[in-house]
């Protein structure tokens, strides 16, 4: 039996199992052969899980018995720094190489409950730090569209599973970034949702002030379904809030300016300045263009302060990196690498176990946090981010929807950046500010682009109100036709 994988949506794939067109079974199938067939040029999974047609099995039980919901027997890819019982999860970092999770991430466990079959865990940038898959201690994840250039990061084997239907859906995290811009780069949807709505219960922190995990899909509605069945409050996550419904903004703004239609917001300013590939500053007027002509209101704002956004984000990346990554004393989790003493255990261990750009970040963030610059540095960049903050409330007093460009170019050559983190840190640009302010971000496809011959994907970055995942839905779902 043959499965259109090319066209499959997680409704269409729900309908074709309740009918009975397919199983479970044979739906996973399916990708594990596509895995088989196509990971070995791409290396999106650092695990494919022996089990996974065990639970296909068992959803198939639970579809014939009636009991089924939207997400029972879809296949799902797992980024490797969430938290599946029994299974491995090491950030794909040698200091967690042979590290089993003890318990099951609440995301996780809610999906557990509506039955999705998990194909494995998929690669990304040691502990979520990067911007290309580049940094994961097993090996690069490959770009589906072209396999000289990076999938992106840090959720880079996420977005080429789904990309190269080597799954029908992922979840990856998102602590700058690391969901859209590879879902960008692969020419997918990628979903970072408001700061609280879904649980990091179970989620290796990086940062933890700007952490959440969200979904990677090929359609704006299937980001829709899993968002509705992560998100929500947890009671082991004090953080977290009830999100999504457009009702609930967590701010003081309305959820809508009364319009049939969201208005969106152009940062104009923002976006004339320099370092964006020409080919995707025509693609973003494009869709600019796309929603007008949808009848779309457009109203440029300004964001003034988003000028400091990228050095404010990696001071306080690194304060917060460096003080999370301090749980990794070789005696409570992964690797031990014997030293002379036990100080020298904790020296010899995070040597043996932790990659350049993880202990750069450490280096950086311990001198920021250090008592004669913690003024300087980290107070000053949490000021800097609630300017940053204030501006985005301003904006959204007149628009719904703030849109931008995902990231400043397409995919770019392996090897490219991997000896200049600036140059890597500055792809970051557009993404780092949901993270800072906390607000809800969609990346969705918007066009292509001809780079040596080949076609590479481009996309266009949607920002919310917090609470607002709704309008995003909307306008993502209008703007690619769904
Ligand atoms: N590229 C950003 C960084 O390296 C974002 C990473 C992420 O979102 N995990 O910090």
């Amino acid at each position: 039996m043959t499965i259109d994988l090319k066209n499959l949506t997680i409704a269409k794939a729900a309908e074709g199992l309740k009918k009975g067109s397919f199983t479970s079974v044979q739906l996973t199938q399916a990708y594990l052969d596509e895995i088989a067939k196509r990971d070995g040029d791409i290396h999106a999974y650092l695990e494919v899980f022996a089990d996974t047609l065990q639970s296909a099995e068992a959803a198939d039980i639970r579809i014939k018995n009636g009991t089924a919901g939207p997400l029972t027997g879809i296949p799902m890819a797992i980024k490797d720094n969430i938290l599946i019982q029994d299974k491995i999860a090491s950030s794909a970092s040698k200091m967690l190489e042979k590290y089993k999770a003890t318990y099951d991430a609440t995301v996780i466990a809610k999906l557990k409950k509506e039955g999705v079959v998990f194909i494995g865990r998929t690669n990304m940038d040691e502990f979520a730090m990067g911007g290309s898959t580049e940094n994961s201690a097993f090996g690069v994840t490959h770009n589906p569209h072209e396999t000289s250039r990076v999938a992106g990061g840090t959720s880079g084997g996420s977005a080429a599973a789904v990309a190269s239907n080597m799954t029908l859906a992922a979840l990856g995290s998102d602590t700058g970034g690391s969901i859209r811009q590879p879902a960008s780069f692969c020419g997918v949807v990628g979903l970072k949702p408001t700061y609280g709505a879904v649980s990091r219960y179970g989620l290796i922190a990086a940062v933890s002030s700007f952490d959440q995990i969200g979904p990677v899909t090929r359609t704006v509605a299937d980001a829709e379904i899993i968002f509705n069945a992560i998100k929500g409050r947890d009671t082991k996550d004090g953080t977290t809030i009830e999100s999504g419904d457009g009702k609930t903004a967590v701010t003081y703004l309305p959820s809508r300016m009364g319009k049939k239609k969201p208005i969106v917001g152009i940062p104009r300013s923002f976006l004339s300045m320099g370092g964006i590939d020409p080919d995707v500053k025509k693609s973003f007027e494009e869709s600019e263009k796309r929603f007008k002509d949808m009848g779309y209101e457009i109203r440029d704002i300004e964001l003034p302060s988003n000028q400091y956004a990228l050095p404010v984000y990696y001071i306080l990346n690194f304060a917060e990196v460096s003080s999370n990554m301090a749980r990794f004393d070789a005696v409570k989790y992964g690797l031990h690498v014997n030293g002379k003493d036990s100080i020298d255990d904790y020296f010899e261990s995070r040597r043996a176990g932790l990659g350049k750009e993880v202990i750069r970040r450490i280096l950086l963030g311990t001198y920021v946090l250090s008592s004669g610059y913690y003024d300087a540095y980290y107070n000053r960049a949490n000021a800097v981010r609630s300017m940053i903050t204030d501006d985005f409330l301003k904006a959204f007093e007149s628009v719904d929807i703030i849109a931008t460009p995902t990231t400043p170019s397409t995919a770019f050559k392996i090897g490219e950046k991997a000896s200049d983190p600036v140059a890597m840190y500055l792809e970051d640009i557009f993404t780092v500010t949901a993270n800072l302010t906390g607000l809800p971000a969609l990346s969705i496809p918007c066009g292509t682009a001809i780079k040596e011959g080949k076609s590479l994907p481009i996309g266009l970055q949607l920002t919310a109100r917090h609470g607002d995942e709704k309008t995003l839905f909307e306008a993502g779902k209008d703007f690619l036709g769904e």
